[in-house]
């Protein structure tokens, strides 16, 4: 495994803030100032960040009478402790009134190194690129080798986060020489651990190798135990790269105890992630996922997508081996999430460095080659927006579809109904027609014989019919139809039946009714009918009634005429009467 640059970046960004301000700068000309500001810087150093604030909430009130000296330190003692408390922005906005004012060149590019150092670790690529190119402007005016090896460490490592590390390298190697003009040993520490870093980006491993023990002697004499955890994890990235675990995992165990000393939380979660993956490598599965899992937390809260990504993949590929396939999906989307973060970022601060252009010319195609990335990355969330709308939109379509479809359906099957009505029942009374009525009495017939029950069959004639059409209209003459055919069916309902068998002609055929019952609510219809007949009918209606009781040995045919024949006689009679044809 090679030692990426995204490993060491963000942890390295904050241990740069700790560093950048720490030895003291110009000679202070108050004695008193100057011990309190040593203090200060002493307790940002070495990351008692309270103990700082609460010197410099003392020395606030001595601001006003402060020189330029120590008014400028004790705004970027300020700045450094505000960020070092977590309170990034905070720490930069304090900045900003000293990058305005400040015109002396090495006070400037102090100022600048600090900004750069700030942004960045607020993952504000763009500030942090801009301080960086104009602080390494400033330079060649600068003769203090710390200050200088500050900024020049400080650049290897963001350009090499950023993919330049060609010119990482020769700025780190200008860093380390600076640090050595100025006989620190954390200042040859810091610069040493970047310069590796720069040559591992580079793919130079055994050089970088080199550069780290070189590093590693330094940063022991400093005393300094995150930079020499975070060496002795190059260290093992390296070995674990030429397949030598033992000695890696040697390594991982020397930065697990340094960071656990130093208390930095975020070096020792970092360095046992790395630890679970040397594991699962050698088939330790479980201990290497008990330890992975209990990482995530930590290293979500910082942001460290690549550690998190590791991590799930670990324990994706432990809970598919012990066949818990959905847990598996879940950590390996949770990987493919965190992976796209990590990507995302990456991509971020690359753009970023190549819009400050520092070496503009060049790289125009590439900045338009990341943006074209942007752009075709949204094409792509719209295309595929669009295509859910489309699928939405076609559900809709066929949903729509089968509505219609049912609602066609459910229309012909009524107009079916109707259209057999119509076939059955006569239009105008709703009553069954000529047809349907003596298929049911040829029915009745058999069935009444069959069992030995009574039918009277009964054929009706409204008298002089014609003349009431003559008189009042044929629209008048249906409305008598209609409610002639509303009486017939309410004076003799089910299990009667009634039929319209021609113009002005009725059936009524009564099951399990002999002729004397028929007869007696023939009349009572009658007579309802002629007492009715002023308020209730446009025009004088009476009417005549054929009887026939069935006999044994009766056709439909038979039947029929001996009605027919008394509806005959009625009318000879005179008519507004009931002839029985036994009677
Ligand atoms: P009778 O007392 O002898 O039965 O005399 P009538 O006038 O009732 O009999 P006729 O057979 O002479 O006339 C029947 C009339 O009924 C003739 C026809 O115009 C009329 N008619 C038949 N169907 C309808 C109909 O659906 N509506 C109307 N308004 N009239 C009809
Ligand atoms: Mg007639
Ligand atoms: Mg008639």
């Amino acid at each position: 495994m090679t030692f990426r640059e995204t490993r060491a970046g963000p942890l390295a960004l904050v241990m740069a803030i700790i560093l950048i301000c720490e030895p003291a700068g110009a000679a202070m000309s108050d004695e008193a100032w100057d011990e309190q500001l040593a203090q200060v810087r002493h307790f940002n150093t070495i990351g008692q960040v309270a103990q700082a604030r609460q010197l410099l909430v003392q020395l606030t009130p001595a601001l006003a009478q402060a020189g330029p000296d120590q008014a400028f330190e004790y705004a970027l003692l300020d700045a450094h402790n505000l960020a070092l408390g977590g309170e990034l922005e905070q720490g930069a906005l304090a900045l900003e009134p000293l990058l305005a004012t400040t015109t002396d060149r090495t006070r400037r590019f102090r100022a600048l190194t600090l900004a750069a150092n700030l942004a960045a670790a607020g993952r504000q690529h763009e500030k942090a690129f801009t301080h960086l190119r104009d602080a390494l402007a400033l330079r060649q005016h600068i003769d203090h080798p710390e200050y200088l090896s500050q900024m020049l460490s400080n650049a290897a490592q963001m350009l090499a986060a950023a993919g330049e590390t060609e010119r990482a390298i020769a700025l780190g190697q200008e860093a380390v020489q600076a640090a050595q003009a100025s006989g620190i040993a954390r200042e040859q520490c810091v610069s040493g651990q970047r310069l590796a870093y720069a040559k591992e980006k580079n793919g130079q491993l055994d050089a970088a190798a080199e550069a780290i023990l070189a590093a590693l002697a330094f940063c022991r004499a400093a005393g300094d135990r995150v930079f020499s955890a975070t060496l002795a994890m190059q260290k093992a990235a390296l070995l674990t790269s030429r397949g030598e675990n033992g000695a890696a995992l040697h390594y991982l165990d020397r930065a697990e105890r340094l960071f656990e000393q130093a208390d930095y939380d975020r070096g020792l979660a970092i360095a046992r992630v790395r630890r679970a993956i040397l594991l699962a490598g050698t088939g330790q599965i479980d201990a290497a996922t008990d330890l992975a899992r209990g990482q995530i937390a930590i290293l979500t809260q910082a942001g460290l997508w690549d550690y998190v990504s590791e991590a799930h993949g670990l324990l994706a590929q432990s809970a598919g081996d012990g066949g818990d396939y959905v847990l598996s999906l879940d950590h390996l989307n949770q990987r493919i999430e965190t992976e796209r973060r990590q990507l995302e970022r990456e991509r971020a601060r690359r753009l970023a460095y190549l819009q400050i252009a520092f070496e503009l010319d060049q790289r125009e195609a590439e900045v338009e080659q990341l943006r074209n990335q942007a752009l075709s990355d949204a094409l792509l969330a719209q295309a595929s927006q669009q295509r859910s709308r489309l699928q939405i939109f076609g559900y809709l379509a066929a949903a729509l579809l089968i509505v219609i479809l049912i609602l066609l359906v459910w229309q012909a099957s009524r107009e079916g109904q109707h259209y057999r009505r119509l076939a059955r029942r006569d239009g105008l009374t709703g009553l069954y027609n000529h047809t349907r009525f003596f298929e049911n009495t040829d029915a009745l017939l058999k069935r009444s014989a069959r069992r030995g029950i009574p039918l009277t069959l009964v054929l009706a004639d409204i008298d002089h019919f014609k003349q009431i059409n003559d008189e009042h209209g044929h629209l008048a003459g249906d409305t008598v139809l209609e409610r002639v055919g509303a009486r017939l069916r309410a004076g003799f309902p089910p299990p009667s039946v009634c039929g319209r068998i021609g113009g002005e002609e009725f059936g009524m055929v009564l099951p399990g009714t002999g002729m004397d019952e028929a007869l007696r609510r023939v009349e009572s219809l009658r007579e309802e009918i002629n007492r009715k007949r002023e308020s209730d009918h446009p025009a004088d209606i009476r009417m005549s009634f054929g009887l026939a009781e069935q006999r044994p040995g009766d056709s439909l045919a038979s039947f029929r005429q001996r009605a027919d024949d008394a509806l005959y006689q009625a009318k000879r009679q005179g008519r507004d009467r009931a002839v029985c044809a036994t009677c």
